[in-house]
């Protein structure tokens, strides 16, 4: 078997943490035999130093042409005086909507080794939680008709809202598919009692759920979410949500793990390429010093094994040695407690070697 994976290392600490997930596809590599050929692209800032564009054309052909693509990170200080069309940021929206992933997978999960990084309470922390948020991606409010007139107040501003069944049907889907992969819970988040697409969207993921009867689904309004994931976490398996509710929510979510530096992300569409890249950003505080933490972008990579190769077992090798490497004791910085952790934190690189080692 062999697979394509375009690489996209951005800037800041992006190419230390996507070289970390290529060594550990690699050690992957020799110990199964399935073959990564890796092309490497440039988008976001050095794109923008580079060539003068933030998602050069060539970079976007790469992306279609492989198998999946995997980013570091895109961003920094030194591109914020960019126009808006030639923003870092833009590199990735605009990816998004060539390569058609309109499905973004977060999971967020708390690793019994670092349950005292989790800002909640000790006795909600110790029960544990492991989740997996479905965003849809390409719709809802943040696409729709947007603009300023002259209201019943004066001046006003608008933004609308808009899902068409179509949308709605195909974010549904991969949530039951993903948790037929997981607990066989779903739980759909919406404003139904207010919102008019909320209560379309209630409706097709109640006609979807019909075809995965052994599914459990339950709707949560989206206030209740919020309120929901500080005090009961461990109630959600698989959560889907439109697009604004998911940035914000899923966010939320990331924040009471405790630890930005190890949470992967998916995007993907309607074929099994995907784009995988951790949730942080390019962390130019810390670029170049090798003290970034790996985990996130290793853990994208068996996201991408899993979801888009359908190599399962591949990648529960590489979450298996993430998690026995957390278990001995073995932090970067960002999650290093000086009382519980044993020896001195280690940098990028050794952390990568002691999970290569676990393999
Ligand atoms: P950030 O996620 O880059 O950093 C926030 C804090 O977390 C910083 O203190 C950073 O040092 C730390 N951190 C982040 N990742 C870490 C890791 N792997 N290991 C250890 N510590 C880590 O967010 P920010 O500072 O708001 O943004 C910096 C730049 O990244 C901005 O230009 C922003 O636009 C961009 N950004 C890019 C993406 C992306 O490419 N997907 C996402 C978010 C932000």
């Amino acid at each position: 078997m062999e697979f394509t994976i375009a690489l996209i290392k951005g800037d800041g600490i992006g190419p230390e943490i996507v070289d970390s997930a290529v060594r550990v596809l690699d050690a992957v590599s020799e110990k199964t035999g399935v073959k990564f050929n890796f092309k490497s692209y440039l988008a976001g800032g050095s794109a923008i130093d580079a060539v003068g564009q933030t998602l050069p054309e060539e970079t976007v052909k790469g992306c279609l042409e492989a198998d999946s693509v995997l980013l570091g990170a895109v961003g920094g200080e030194k591109w914020n005086s960019q126009p808006p069309e030639n923003r870092p940021e833009k590199a990735l929206l605009g990816i998004r909507k060539e390569m058609g992933l309109f499905t973004n997978l977060r999971p967020a999960k708390i690793y019994e080794s670092l349950s005292d990084a989790c800002p909640l309470r000790k006795e909600v922390a110790e029960q544990g939680f492991d989740m997996v948020i479905v965003r849809e991606l390409t719709g809802g409010i943040y696409f729709g008709e947007r603009g300023r007139r002259e209201g019943k107040f004066g001046p006003e501003a608008y933004d609308t809202e808009a899902y068409s069944v179509m949308e709605i049907e195909r974010i549904a889907k991969v949530a039951f598919e993903t948790a037929m992969k997981r607990k066989k819970k779903v739980i759909s988040v919406d404003k139904a009692n207010v919102l008019e697409t909320s209560r379309l969207w209630r409706e097709t993921v109640h006609r979807i759920a019909e075809d995965y009867p052994e599914v459990e689904v339950e709707d949560m309004l989206v206030d209740n979410a919020a309120m929901q994931l500080v005090r009961a976490p461990g109630r959600f398996d698989v959560m889907v949500t439109s697009n604004m509710f998911g940035d914000i929510l899923s966010d939320e979510a990331s924040q009471i793990t405790g630890s930005i530096g190890m949470l992967p992300s998916a995007s993907l569409g309607e074929t099994t390429r995907g784009m995988y890249e951790p949730i942080h950003g390019s962390a130019p505080d810390i670029a170049g010093q090798n003290i970034a933490n790996p985990i996130a972008t290793i853990l994208s990579a068996a996201m991408m094994l899993r979801y888009s190769f359908d190599l399962p077992k591949e990648a529960d090798m590489i979450e298996k040695a993430v998690n026995d490497t957390l278990n001995a004791g073995l932090r970067t910085v960002d999650i290093y407690d000086k009382d519980t952790c044993e020896g001195e934190p280690l940098g990028t690189v050794e952390m990568t070697d002691e999970i290569i080692k676990r393999l």
